[in-house]
């Protein structure tokens, strides 16, 4: 029995899944594995874990597993659910990588993908669980797909062992054959059970023209035509990244003011000459709501505050949280949103939604492993999904950026993300759990062979896997290039969860008490941008000079952090060594990190990320008995020396050879590197503690792709 308030009661019951609780609890308690299929907003999240717990999957000690591609739906979706139920977190629980709040008493349990695939790990047959929920299947999120694959073959061995466990997997899109259609996942296809969309209308608005630079700034004057010309209603606005998303909050602020308490007595905006410009040829009659009768009553009042909020995966949860909360009274709501909105989080009282078509990705070279981060245009599944999110509580409008046309050259759906990067990671977590033959296993979509021989190759070279007998037949050779076994030292760099030429850095780290320092270089390295993105351009002339301070400032510090003597050929890594060190002596405060150019929210990142990692260390080898040390000297002379050679061994397919000989005629070659995998020249970026020294030598941590193709996480390697 399940106590909830009045107010729960009645907004649970508008929810569309709660009128298929019957249908649901049934094919469920008929079949291993079920499909459910409902629009974003139905309620599939916070209600389904819901019907199972009432229908008792929780009652027999075990508990109910819900998994999230996103670290942000898991957490703010268990509070929901907590609430809804009316019970305490520590029942309603949620843990994504570093944290958690999971007791013992916990009976459902909201986690990221990648933490149920570790304790897959730890027991393959999942037997603290009765039912596993995969959320947000339609993502296609690399982890996700591994999971369905395992789980297709985890539900019948519980079966055949006399404890059934129940699959559950959701999806906002109707596109699940690669679920359902799958022989080889699952041999009988799991019932689909879609959810009516219980969707208002919304109409569409396509831009006669297609801004194909400036698209904030578009959706910037469309967002202040809205406010002013149309009726209440929230408006929900999609960027492609968190520097775009706090740009257009800073100038719709500016453009509607709101300061607590202004709302009542308010002031008149200036009246914006920026906004309308240039739009002549889609002309205002996109906005015309003629047909709503609804809109007869209801004025717009462009003077009224815009309460602007930014949404988007690595913001802190109590702003986040804010976003659900009705605005104050007397504002308009408004958020500007990267890709979490679309799917993951459904913000209420939308009524507009403007969209710039596009979607920012990381991309990987096959062949080289470059990255880069690219915005694309969006698939037409996604722009439909975001469209959809105007049209939840009444009729809404979206306004798409870009024409009719445009949008009919996107693809229909997005890719699934196993097919577009490396996959040594995975590899290595399936050898460990005994999957020699990687090919074989039932993925939803598979990966390209090319991608799995060169994830085996590398992994082999790491000493993870055995070496592929180089006798017999081409055809057995090839096939045992895909099956290689793992070794002792395989399984002891699976335990740690990072990627695996980081791993065997973990794993070499034990001489010379090098472990703290390796521990820290590698949580360094995993974090994204430690430092703080100081070479955007400035929007005005006082910013430009306060850029300018700070960008001296880190260049100083960064000086200060390469170190000297034998600690400079250690390069960009002694720089985040140095860091890392210098922000724990002062005790990670995000006054330190903004005096000196760090990213606070990676320092703390950083800091859970060594503890994790200490702790797992331990596990594989008790004897070092290593720890936080909250006042790591910097290493030694040996240890420098001993360091280089573990980043060599981790990164020794990353080596780069200063150009020479013949290559200099051509200027582009001039200062630059060479590869073995490429034939364009690679550079040191300014900014890397290697730049001037320029060694013969060096070993990196990835190439990035910007204006030039620039190594990251430089080291110098000694020449034989
Ligand atoms: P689905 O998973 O089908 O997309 P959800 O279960 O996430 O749907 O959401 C159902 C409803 O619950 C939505 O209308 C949403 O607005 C509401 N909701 C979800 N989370 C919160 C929250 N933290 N605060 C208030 N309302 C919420
Ligand atoms: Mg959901």
């Amino acid at each position: 029995p399940v106590d909830r308030s009045p107010e729960v009661q009645e907004a649970r019951l508008k929810l569309p899944v709660l009128a298929e609780e019957q249908v649901i609890m049934e094919a469920v308690r008929e079949n291993p594995s079920i499909v459910i299929c409902g629009e974003t907003g139905s309620g599939k999240t916070t209600q389904v874990p819901q019907f199972l717990y009432e229908a008792g999957y929780a009652s027999d000690g075990r508990m109910i597993g819900i998994t999230e591609p996103r670290r942000v739906a898991a957490v703010s979706m268990s509070h929901r659910v907590a609430k809804e139920m009316n019970l305490p977190t520590q029942v309603v629980s949620y843990q994504i990588r570093y944290e958690g709040n999971v007791t013992s008493d916990t009976k459902i349990k909201f986690m990221t993908d990648g933490v149920l695939l570790k304790e897959i790990q730890k027991d393959f047959l999942l037997q603290k669980y009765s039912a596993i929920i995969i959320d947000e299947a339609h993502e296609r999120s690399v982890y996700t797909d591994i999971l369905i694959g395992l789980l297709s073959r985890i539900v019948p061995l519980r079966n055949k062992k006399g404890m059934p466990m129940k699959l559950l997997i959701m999806s906002a899109t109707l596109r699940v054959e690669d679920f359902t259609e799958n022989q080889r996942l699952f041999r009988t296809p799991p019932p689909v059970i879609k959810v009516d969309a219980r969707q208002f209308p919304v109409t569409i608005h396509f831009n006669k023209r297609t801004p194909l630079e400036d698209y904030t700034g578009e959706a910037f004057h469309k967002t202040c035509k809205i406010h002013r010309m149309l009726p209440p209603g929230g408006i929900l606005v999609f960027l492609t990244g968190q520097a775009e998303v706090h740009s257009l909050c800073r100038r719709l602020r500016k453009a509607f003011p709101f300061r607590k308490g202004n709302t009542l007595k308010m002031r008149k905006p200036k009246p914006q000459r920026e906004a309308g410009i240039g739009d002549e040829e889609d002309g205002d009659s996109d906005l015309d709501l003629g047909d709503d009768p609804a809109d007869a009553e209801e004025k717009a009042d462009g003077s009224i505050p815009l309460y602007v909020l930014p949404l988007y995966s690595l913001l802190a949860p109590e702003q986040q949280a804010k976003v659900f909360r009705p605005p104050p009274p007397g504002t308009r709501l408004c958020i500007i949103a990267t890709n979490v909105a679309e799917t993951s989080l459904t913000i209420p009282g939308i009524k507009y939604v403007v969209d710039c078509g596009r979607v920012k990705k990381r991309f990987y070279d096959k062949v080289t492993g470059v990255s880069s981060f690219k915005v694309t245009w969006t698939s037409q599944a996604s722009a439909n999904q975001r469209a959809g999110r105007a049209g939840r509580t009444e009729p809404g409008h979206c306004y798409r950026l870009y024409s009719s046309a445009v949008f009919g050259d996107f693809t229909l759906f997005s890719e699934a993300e196993i097919t577009r990067r490396p996959v040594e990671d995975l590899v290595l977590q399936m050898k460990d759990l005994n999957i020699e033959k990687v090919v074989n296993f039932p993925f939803p979509t598979p990966p390209s062979t090319e991608a799995l021989v060169a994830a085996e190759q590398l992994l082999v070279s790491l000493g993870a896997l055995e070496e592929p007998p180089c006798t017999g037949r081409l055809k057995d050779m090839q096939r045992a290039k895909l099956s290689c076994p793992i070794t002792p030292l395989g399984r002891a760099m699976a335990s740690f969860p990072v990627a695996p030429r980081y791993a065997k850095m973990l794993a070499l780290g034990k001489q010379q008490d090098c472990l703290p320092y390796v521990i820290a270089v590698v949580a360094a390295m995993t974090v994204r941008e430690i430092f703080e993105d100081l070479d955007r351009p400035a929007r005005s002339e006082d910013e430009s000079s306060k850029l300018n301070q700070r960008r001296a400032r880190l260049t100083q510090m960064r000086r200060l952090w390469a170190g000297q003597g034998a600690s400079l050929l250690l390069g960009d890594l002694m720089i985040m060594l140095g860091a890392v060190g210098a922000c724990e002596f002062a005790g990670c405060t995000p006054r330190f990190c903004e005096n000196s150019g760090l990213r606070y929210k990676a320092m703390v990142e950083i800091r859970k990320l060594r503890g994790q990692l200490t702790n797992a260390v331990n596990a594989v080898c008790p004897e070092v008995g290593v720890f936080v040390d909250p006042k790591m000297t910097p290493p030694t002379e040996h240890q420098v020396v001993c360091l280089r050679q573990i980043v060599l061994a981790g990164l020794g397919d990353h080596l780069a050879r200063r150009a020479q000989g013949e290559d200099l005629v051509d200027p582009k070659w001039k200062n630059a590197y060479k590869t073995p995998l490429m034939d364009e020249p690679v550079f040191i970026h300014p900014n890397s503690a290697l730049f001037k020294t320029l060694p013969e030598f060096v070993v990196y941590q990835e190439i990035m792709e910007t204006s030039k193709m620039y190594m990251r996480g430089v080291s110098a390697v000694e020449a034989e």
